[in-house]
């Protein structure tokens, strides 16, 4: 059976398509099989899987309109060692196109139900808004991985997230649930990132992921090279840090799944 994860977060620019292209290639490093979903029509997460956004044969796009399956449309990352559901800017079409069409916002779990026997992990990338395709998202998946840099708004944005969610999990989808915020970009030498690292682990406990990823600018030049990190230079603190936060997430999903819903108190930013 596959655990599906969002990596999501309503701003861009704040380090999800990093976090799930080396997750997957984390994940992959330990032995997991692993499928990555691009659910942003901008596809950095497919090119940053060495995956050619502009050739690809079937996308997302298809899956969502029902014309291609899971199967028929994955490719695989050779070098990250996962298969990569891709996207390219046809994505962007499936907004106005899903909101005429039945069960609009199961598309994505539907088809990855077909699935569920072939991977350990699925890792979805959301694009940088609450809109149809991150709810697509959120009604897939188990739980958010909400990747955030510890910087003054951050905790701003983190309200309406945290509200989204608990709002799926009423209405939508019963297995939702906050998994935990990741800490990234991170740089200890700077005392107000120290700071709101702090106040997080103080309102959300245990849901902030014991992994820190640094800031690592080895992580930052692997895209254009076609490769996660983790793969470019795995010697980097950055691809290490990841590898640790693969383990992590692979130890918490074999101690289970903690059983508390977003709705609790620990979930309220
Ligand atoms: P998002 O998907 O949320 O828009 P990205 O993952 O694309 O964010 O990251 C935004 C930018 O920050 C990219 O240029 C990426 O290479 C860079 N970046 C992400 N994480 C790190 C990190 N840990 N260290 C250095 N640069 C990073
Ligand atoms: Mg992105």
């Amino acid at each position: 059976m596959s655990r599906i994860f969002c990596i999501a977060n309503q701003k861009g620019g704040v380090g999800k398509t990093t976090t799930c292209v080396n997750l997957a290639a984390g994940l992959a490093s330990v032995g997991q099989r692993v499928l990555l979903v691009d659910l942003d029509p901008q596809g950095n997460a497919t090119m940053g899987s060495g995956v050619d956004k502009r050739t690809l044969g079937h996308s997302v796009y298809d899956v969502l309109l029902e014309t291609a399956s899971i199967p028929e449309a994955k490719v695989r990352s050779d070098k990250g060692g996962y298969d990569v559901l891709g996207a390219n800017r046809e994505l962007s079409g499936a907004e106005v196109e899903l909101v005429a069409l039945e069960r609009r916002n199961e598309r994505l779990r539907a088809a990855l139900k077909a699935v569920d026997a072939d991977y350990d992990f699925v890792l979805i990338d959301c694009p940088p808004s609450l809109s149809m395709l991150t709810l697509n998202g959120l009604c897939s998946a188990h739980g958010v991985i909400v990747p955030m840099q510890c910087e003054y708004f951050a905790l701003e944005g983190l309200t309406d997230l945290v509200n989204t969610i608990k709002q799926v999990h009423a209405n939508l989808n019963r297995d939702l649930q906050l998994i935990g915020l990741l800490r990234v970009m991170f740089d200890p030498r700077i005392t107000l990132q120290t700071q709101v690292s702090d106040q997080l682990k103080a309102h959300f406990g245990d849901k902030v992921f014991d992994t820190v990823i640094p800031r690592n600018v080895r992580l930052a030049e692997a895209p254009s090279y076609g490769l996660p990190g983790v793969v470019f230079d795995p010697a980097a603190k950055g691809a290490q840090a990841f590898v640790q936060f693969a383990q992590e997430m692979v130890a918490r999903v074999a101690g289970e799944l903690p059983t508390t819903a977003p709705a609790d108190d620990s979930a309220r930013a």
